[in-house]
């Protein structure tokens, strides 16, 4: 059975095929979908119920989308919900990692976490599930596996970062993992035939 993920991230694509086995997962590529996915909630929650409410009204098929933010503790749980454009509109990586780097060059607390919050749509009607880890920003970048700010995050309990890991490595431990299995759960729970 089909689910869309309504992304085109091929990091996240991957993360949710290896977690999701109950369904045959697809992007928005794959269902020939091209519009830029609107964004405009003010809370990660509001962002991923937007985006998977706005594939299912264009499709009327069950999907489900995540949002994602880095909180971090000294710059009072920014950039969270405007990670993405932290440094801009432009929404590219390296520039978000290096106004992060440079807005803490001095801090004497660098704790920060990932925050996920994935919304399954089943016929109409949308399902949270939420995700989180618990890390530090390192002072520079390292590891050049996963996506994102993986390169500067470190999750707590280990000494490399989530770009030094290995993708079943992170997997293990990630903030959208955590919400991909509490999905995969509810999905079993729901339809355990499947
Ligand atoms: P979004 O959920 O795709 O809007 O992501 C928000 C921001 O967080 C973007 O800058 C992403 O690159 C970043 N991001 C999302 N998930 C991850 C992750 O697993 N690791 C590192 N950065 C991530």
């Amino acid at each position: 059975m089909n689910l869309i993920f309504a992304t085109n991230n091929p990091g996240k694509l991957a993360e949710a095929r290896e977690i999701i086995t109950t369904h045959h997962i697809l992007s928005l590529a794959e269902i020939g979908c091209n519009d830029e996915v609107p964004e405009t909630g003010t809370t990660i929650s509001q962002n991923a119920e937007q985006k998977a409410m706005y594939i299912w009204d264009k499709n009327h098929q069950d999907c489900f989308s995540d949002d994602t933010g880095l909180e971090v503790d000294f710059l009072n749980g920014e950039p969270g919900v405007y990670s993405a454009r932290y440094a801009g509109e432009q929404k590219n990586p390296e520039d978000n990692m290096a106004k992060l780097l440079a807005a803490l060059h001095d801090a004497p607390n660098r704790k920060a976490r990932f925050h996920t919050e994935i919304v399954l749509v089943i016929g109409g009607t949308p399902h949270h599930f939420e995700g989180y880890v618990n890390g530090i920003i390192t002072t520079s970048k390292r590891g050049d596996g996963g996506f994102g700010y993986d390169p500067i995050f470190q999750p707590d309990g280990f000494d490399i970062t989530m770009a030094e890991m290995t993708a079943a490595q992170k997997n293990a431990i990630s903030h959208r993992s955590m919400a991909l299995n509490k999905m995969a759960k509810w999905i079993f729970g729901t339809c355990p035939q499947q």
